[in-house]
């Protein structure tokens, strides 16, 4: 008997360990678990039927007990004059998220330019390609609740969290539409799209887990941001497969802080930077602080002192973000002049510090944008 379409489940985002359950369940042998996994994973196949090597049996079993690969689908492509590509991606039950494609990072993923000239073999060799370093920015909510001021997602508040499948389902998504395959092609992910990732935490670590066994992306190429939620910054420290971890600072002190992110009400800055203290770095890894730069708010040569003091002692640096703009926010974009005196403050102290490239803010591509503004844009 057929399953309604809304009664169906998705493969994607099962661990192998529970796609070989689902093979034996159906009287398979254990190791057609592994080969659903590498066909989801690896090969990202979009239907069961591209996957020949399985048998027929076996796959009509599949489907009958509802389940399907579960990709996004495209709902629609916007395409900077930078090369960013803005994605509107959408989900069984109508909800969509967007993600957004950077062929070149934005320099936020190593931001201390350890990585910017590095080429890998593939890339070296591969003269058609324009990117060696992509960065795939993913969203981990479809909203967001933490309620930033300067940050567009959110005015459209959390409608709910999305699956480990979804999470990775974006990827595999923009990952076949670039035509791109890791491990050979390069790509990082930071999890800075819509929604606070550390709000969906079990989710959150269950798609990183997937995206290094299945995907093949290492977890030193990925960095989650968090506005600080504290007590999942300790769970993320005890993690043996963690992503490196970026915190969205955006205040020099808890008076301002508490007037751009409401959340440091329940988190204040010891507490913040408490966790910071405490979080396990491996070796030689940095803990990553973003700071939105807002005209004459939180953007002053005092502010960068504050910010030199919070985070004395630290192994660090600090991602400086000029805001990007939106309709309904009420800040304005620093002129580059009071950037570069905040970085040199920072610099001067010993805090490195860089300036992140704006990328696709004429799509609404950029940091804080994303709020499925199909309506603002056009070029689709
Ligand atoms: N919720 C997470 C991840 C999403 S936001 C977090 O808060 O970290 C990713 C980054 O974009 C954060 O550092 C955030 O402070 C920054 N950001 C939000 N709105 C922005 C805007 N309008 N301009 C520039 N950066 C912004």
């Amino acid at each position: 008997m057929q399953i309604a379409k809304d009664k169906q489940s998705a493969l994607l985002g099962l661990t192998l360990q529970e796609l070989t359950d689902l093979a034996e369940s159906a009287r398979q042998p254990a190791y057609r678990g592994k080969q659903l996994f590498h066909s989801l994973y690896s090969e990202r196949v979009v239907d069961l039927k591209q996957i020949s090597t399985l048998p027929q049996d076996f796959r009509c079993d599949i489907d009958q007990q509802g389940f399907e690969v579960g990709l996004p689908a495209i709902e629609k492509k916007f395409v900077s004059t930078d090369g960013t590509v803005r994605y509107l991606l959408s989900f069984s039950d109508g909800q969509s998220v967007e993600a957004v494609w950077m062929p070149e990072g934005d320099d936020g993923e190593s931001g201390d330019g350890t990585e910017a000239g590095e080429q890998t073999e593939v890339s070296r060799k591969d003269a058609a390609r324009k990117w060696d370093r992509a960065t795939i920015c993913l969203s981990s909510q479809v909203g967001c609740a933490v309620d930033c001021q300067f940050c567009l997602t959110a005015l459209l508040g959390v409608k709910r969290n999305l699956t480990a499948g979804e999470i990775v389902g974006q990827v595999c998504a923009i990952l076949n539409d670039q035509q791109v395959s890791p491990p050979n092609d390069r790509v990082n992910l930071v999890f800075m799209g819509m929604g606070e990732p550390l709000l969906n935490y079990p989710n959150f670590i269950k798609a990183v887990g997937l995206f290094v066994e299945g995907v093949g992306i290492p977890e030193s190429r990925m960095t989650v941001s968090t506005a600080g939620i504290v007590p999942r910054i300790y769970d993320l420290s005890a993690e043996t497969l963690r992503p490196k971890l970026a915190i969205s600072l955006n205040a020099s002190n808890d008076a301002l802080r508490t007037q751009l992110m409401p959340i440091n009400k329940k988190w204040n800055l010891e507490k913040l930077l408490l966790a910071a203290r405490e979080f396990q770095l491996r070796p030689r890894e940095k803990l990553t602080f973003e700071y939105v730069l807002l005209d004459e708010v939180n953007d002053s040569p005092g502010n960068a002192r504050e910010v030199v003091e919070l985070l004395r002692g630290l192994r660090t640096k600090v991602n400086l973000i000029a805001l990007n703009p939106g309709p309904g926010i009420a800040f304005q974009t620093p002129s580059q002049p009071r950037v570069l005196e905040f970085q040199r403050i920072l610099m001067d102290a010993g805090v490195p510090a860089f300036i992140r490239r704006p990328r696709g803010r004429d799509i609404f591509a950029a940091c804080g944008q994303l709020k499925r503004t199909a309506e603002l844009t056009s070029n689709t």
